[in-house]
């Protein structure tokens, strides 16, 4: 006759929550790392070999490798946030503020217009989040007022020459202009 034990009973449930919580944790850690790998892909040409990888909290630049694959080790806090140049094109801004990222390789395209172009839209910096330190950016032969106001730092003028996505906003704070 098996020996009943009430005690054993009542530390089953326990027992069963406990194996699903580490199931989890363990599916988890399975998805997320702490470093970041990538991989430039530009429009219709081929490699290059000296993109460049920006970290604004730094004003810090490392130069990606002849494959073009990048790995960040994301327990750098210094190293959360940062974009790709190649010649005059940017990638988007990568944030990972809370130093995890999801373990895949991501394709870091250049250019990235339209990411920018969404911050352009909402008027927010794509590297601090915030409005309060942008000025915009103005076109164009400046006139006196124009200039007075560039003078006090309250636009950047930046000639006749645009583009169709030429930067419209300069932020103070992070000496970023997108
Ligand atoms: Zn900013």
């Amino acid at each position: 006759m098996p020996v009943h034990s009430p005690s054993r009973e009542r530390c089953m449930p326990f027992m069963r929550t406990l194996l699903i919580i580490s199931i989890l944790l363990s599916f988890s850690q399975l998805s997320a790392q702490t470093v970041f790998n990538g991989r430039l892909t530009l429009q219709d040409t081929l490699f290059p070999n000296d993109g460049s990888i920006i970290f604004p909290l730094l004003s810090d630049t490392i130069k990606t490798d002849s494959y073009n694959q990048i790995s960040i080790d994301l327990a750098d806090s210094n190293h959360r946030i940062f974009y790709l140049v190649w010649t005059d094109w940017r990638s988007r801004v990568f944030r990972f503020t809370n130093g995890i990222c999801v373990d895949t390789i991501y394709d870091i395209k250049i250019p990235d217009d339209n990411f920018y172009l969404e911050f352009q839209q909402k008027r927010v910096c794509p590297i601090c989040f915030q409005a309060k330190y942008l000025i915009p950016i103005i076109y164009g032969l400046p006139d006196d007022k124009l200039i007075k106001q560039a003078k006090r730092n309250k636009v950047v003028l930046a000639g006749c020459i645009t583009y169709d996505n030429s930067p419209k906003y300069f932020c103070t704070k992070d000496k970023f202009q997108f």
